[in-house]
């Protein structure tokens, strides 16, 4: 449920209400605004009578939300969530870059990658420790020892690092080590994972299940924000459809109806969408025209021999020269490169 109150309602007649509230059981956020300040309701509604509230003297319009998703809902906070990490920033006009191999290798590979990504203009180092294969006997990732090299590229160029995060039981060091927790498309919906995840203090980049519609997507975010976490980055990275010739297909849709639905974040991966190297600018360009608040691409010294997608890989002068575009149409999308 949402209660409008009337523009210029002082705070101590906004409190009374939301502890009246507060003493029903609920849990209510409150979201102020250019003149008008919302309460969002959280918890089991059924008992608050809308007419009573209705004609409270402070209080404009009340409206029962129907979706299943509260805290996620741009009609529980209609100004967009910006997620700020580092120098980087996602959301409400602003646009950062996230970049880096799909795994970590070596100290060597990950310091002159994040070198690399960070002089073409990424705000942030990504790089994957913890590898979800789809055989048993490909390349699992380097696992904690990953994570520390990230720690050491961070050091080494100052780009804050994201990394996948697999098992709840990695929760405490993932705290520790990284700025950007990364939940995989294949555990979108590992809810014991997301409520982990979901009491962690950093930032999440929850990326959209392979199969899965919006609402669901968008009811995985409220996992983590209903554990109080509420810096939640959507990343588009293509679903599964009938076509064969892509790795998935971008769903450019999704970019501006999950932000019509949310007041999050939501960045766009036209690598793991493509699969090919030479698909990534143009789907970049799309889901830049189409709204989208941030990329993540990947970028490999040396694809041809990367352990993991080489084949969607750019190579660091490539990215380069996708980020001068990315410049261009930013500008032109009126939002701001942070880099
Ligand atoms: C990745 O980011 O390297 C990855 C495995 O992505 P996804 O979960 O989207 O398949
Ligand atoms: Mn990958």
């Amino acid at each position: 449920m949402v209660v409008v109150m009337k523009p210029g309602t002082d705070r101590p007649d906004i409190d009374r209400l939301v502890e009246r509230f507060q003493s029903m059981g609920l849990e209510v956020g409150i979201t102020t605004g250019v003149g008008c300040t919302i309460l969002g309701l959280v918890g089991d509604t059924t008992a608050v009578d809308m007419d009573k509230i209705s004609i409270h003297p402070h209080v404009e319009r009340v409206m029962r939300v129907q979706e299943p998703y509260k805290k996620a809902n741009r009609k529980f906070h209609p100004a967009d969530t910006v997620v700020e990490v580092g120098a980087a920033k996602i959301g409400g006009g602003s646009f950062s870059v996230i970049a880096g191999p799909c795994s970590v290798e070596s100290e060597a590979q990950i310091i002159e990658v994040a070198r690399d990504v960070k002089q073409a203009g990424a705000a942030l180092l990504r790089g994957g420790a913890f590898k979800p294969r789809t055989s048993p006997y490909s390349f699992q990732g380097m696992g904690l020892e990953g994570l520390d090299l990230l720690t050491e590229a961070r050091a080494a160029t100052g780009l804050p690092i994201v990394s996948e995060i697999m098992a709840p039981r990695y929760v405490d060091v993932f705290e520790e080590k990284v700025d950007v927790v990364q939940v995989g498309a294949r555990n979108m919906q590992n809810f014991d994972l997301l409520k982990e995840v979901g009491r962690m203090s950093k930032p999440v980049l929850l990326k959209r299940g392979l199969s899965n519609s919006y609402e669901e997507w968008i009811m995985s975010a409220e996992y983590i924000m209903a554990g109080g976490n509420e810096n939640v980055i959507l990343c588009e990275r293509g679903i599964r459809t009938f076509e064969t010739y892509t790795r998935n297909t971008l769903d450019v849709s999704a970019i501006p109806a999950v932000k019509q639905m949310s007041h999050l974040p939501v960045v766009v991966d036209p690598s793991h969408s493509a699969g090919m190297y030479w698909m990534v600018e143009p789907l970049a360009m799309a889901a830049i025209a189409a709204g989208a608040d941030g990329l993540l691409i990947e970028v490999h010294n040396d694809p041809p021999h990367a352990k993991c997608d080489g084949q969607q890989s750019l190579t660091p002068e490539n990215f380069g020269h996708l980020m001068a575009k990315v410049g261009t149409l930013v500008d032109i999308m009126n939002k701001t490169l942070v880099k």
